[in-house]
């Protein structure tokens, strides 16, 4: 039998990566146009998916990152050949490392040339550049293999632990033309793509016997438990417990922070003295001092109990006693049903012990939240972002820098889950613009940036895309002219400024107003609080440039104990 080749429906390679993708429930692609994926983004955009462009790979990277954490899909990410995936692998790598879904989808040069070395456009071997920093990676060569090709894809971002995914597509396999019918059988659609992790019952009654002798328990919420999107058996779980529960900074508001159960405001004092620590989808890495030294108890004082669905986090820094490898939907649901309804709660002197501390410290800093100075200290300034979010638990924090992070960690309360979004685990800067454009565009809520100056100066440029997209974002720039402080001086007395100062009096809010979008300057925080609630009524994008005390700030925030000192005396 002949085919009749002109009467034959044919579809290629372009078509059936869309098509695969949204048999996949795929609808947003983070985007920077360029050769060779040009026109599939075009045709993206024509057959129906939102196709958000940006300036620059690693902000559309950022962005698909963490509408992976807000969506449990994977976000997926589209560039160009070697520097435009290189400027995404970043973006790749920070999602694998918070545990994130996402796909970075990257054109790349033929094989045949970049294989034998002989000098392409863009010539790269990207599959292996990428594979040290994902979770997996894959190359599709043939157009009957894109349905398997992104199938796979999918699996290994959502499954398991979250993470990043690398799909090389060359420049060739979107030309490639096959039969329409056949085509549309090749596709996959992925079943269960997270298939649920049940945990073994032994390890549950091992976690309840733990938590049953516990005197001083803890429940460790990390980011973790927050993508899990199980709500209310966490809540549940804190609430019929009795615990107290510190909430790692992405799972602020999956109980709001002004609970009675919340132990935000007395830290210290719960991480040294806890006897029993239930850690809920939170690593024991760095931001938990690797579960020793100075911050925590007497070694051996303390037993951990550690969800988690990775089963190699367990006894990563210390000995867990309970570890309990699953999926924090299931465990959270089997540990509630274990403590059935006779479970008897924490003891109460122990949870009256951390209230009395967490409101002696809240009552403490209370006052300097109310300070209208001019100029603004980060007290002041944030004082006033704490009531804007208080009014409204709808809006989605975004927050990078470093004392802009460290004090917005402590100042802003988050009351509902999801709606802080930071720096993660590495502690980077630039997440700011990508986080917030994907935010507004995934959940469409609004999105304020508090933003230190430095840190808004990696991904700038994105506020053109935020006023492109018409998009309810506000930036706050917390401007004290530099990175920490915008005090340094050149010790040599030369002209050139010393490295962590910038020009003085930048008006970032004239950026803004270039793009069409609304730019204020603030002074004060009554002026400041003005502009933000002017923002949100209007919804449309806003950068408010708050300046800031050149003297507040501290070297680093507070983690200055990070930097190596030179052994030898400073010159100025
Ligand atoms: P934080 O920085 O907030 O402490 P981490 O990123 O260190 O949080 O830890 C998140 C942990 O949550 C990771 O170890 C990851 O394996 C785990 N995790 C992610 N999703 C799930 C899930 N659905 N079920 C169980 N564990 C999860
Ligand atoms: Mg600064």
């Amino acid at each position: 039998m002949t085919t009749d080749t002109a009467t034959q429906e044919l579809t290629d390679g372009f078509h059936l990566i869309i098509d695969a993708l949204k048999l996949n429930g795929i609808e947003t692609i983070y985007h920077v146009p360029g050769i060779p994926v040009t026109d599939l983004g075009r045709l993206m955009q024509a057959e129906g998916l939102r196709v958000i462009s940006f300036r620059h790979e690693q902000h559309a990277g950022y962005a698909a990152s963490i509408a992976g954490y807000l969506t449990q899909k994977p976000g997926v990410c589209l560039t160009v050949s070697a520097p435009g995936f290189l400027n995404g692998l970043t973006a790749l790598a920070h999602a694998t490392t918070n545990c994130f879904p996402m796909i970075l989808i990257s054109g790349s040069s033929e094989r045949e040339v970049v294989d034998l070395q002989q000098g392409d456009y863009e010539e790269m071997d990207q599959l292996a550049v990428a594979k040290s920093v994902c979770k997996a990676a894959y190359r599709i060569l043939h157009a009957q293999d894109i349905g398997i090709g992104i199938a796979r894809a999918i699996r290994a971002a959502c499954s398991g632990r979250p993470g990043g995914v690398y799909l090389d597509l060359p420049a060739k396999l979107m030309g490639q033309a096959m039969d329409a019918a056949a085509g549309k059988k090749s596709l996959v659609k992925v079943v269960d793509p997270a298939p649920a992790h049940i945990p073994a019952p032994a390890s549950i009654s091992r976690a309840l016997d733990l938590l049953k002798s516990a005197k001083k328990p803890l429940i460790i919420l990390g980011k973790g438990a927050a993508y899990a999107q199980a709500d209310a058996d966490i809540k549940a779980l804190v609430e019929s417990s009795g615990i107290p529960y510190l909430p790692m900074s992405m799972a602020k508001g999956l109980l709001p922070d002004n609970h009675a159960q919340c132990a935000s405001a007395a830290r210290s004092t719960v991480l040294k003295e806890a006897d029993v620590v239930m850690l809920i989808g939170a690593r024991l890495n760095w931001l938990l001092s690797h579960g020793k030294g100075k911050t925590w108890g007497a070694p051996g004082s303390q037993k951990f109990i550690h969800i988690d669905i990775d089963p190699k986090e367990m006894d990563s820094n210390i000995g867990i006693a309970a570890p309990v490898v699953g999926d924090i939907a299931s465990t959270v649901a089997a540990i509630l049903k274990g403590m059935g309804a006779g479970w008897q709660k924490a003891p109460a002197e122990w949870m009256k012990t951390v209230r009395e501390k967490a409101d002696a410290n809240i009552t403490k800093m209370a006052p300097r939240l109310q300070n209208n100075n001019v100029p603004m200290d980060y007290h002041g300034a944030l004082g006033a972002l704490k009531r804007i979010f208080a009014e409204r638990p709808d809006v989605i924090l975004v927050n990078e820098g470093a004392n802009t992070l460290d004090f917005a960690r402590s100042i802003i309360d988050i009351s509902q889950p999801r709606k802080r979004l930071d720096v993660g685990t590495w502690g980077i800067m630039g997440i700011g613009m990508g986080y917030a454009v994907a935010a507004a565009v995934e959940t469409g809520k609004p999105v304020i940036a508090v933003e230190g100056d430095s840190a808004f100066g990696f991904s700038g440029m994105e506020i053109e895309t935020i006023c492109r997209y018409s998009l309810p974002v506000c930036v706050v720039v917390f401007n004290n002219g530099g990175i920490y402080r915008g005090t340094d001086k050149n010790p040599t007395g030369g002209a050139d400024p010393a490295p962590t100062v910038f020009v003085k009096d930048s008006r970032y809010d004239l950026m803004m107003q270039a793009f069409g979008g609304v730019g204020v300057t603030a002074t004060s925080p009554d002026e400041l609080s003005r502009a933000v609630k002017e923002a949100l009524a209007s919804g449309k994008p806003t950068l408010v440039n708050a300046v800031i005390d050149e003297n507040a700030g501290t070297e680093s925030g507070r983690i200055g104990n990070l930097n190596p000192q030179s052994v030898v005396a400073k010159k100025a």
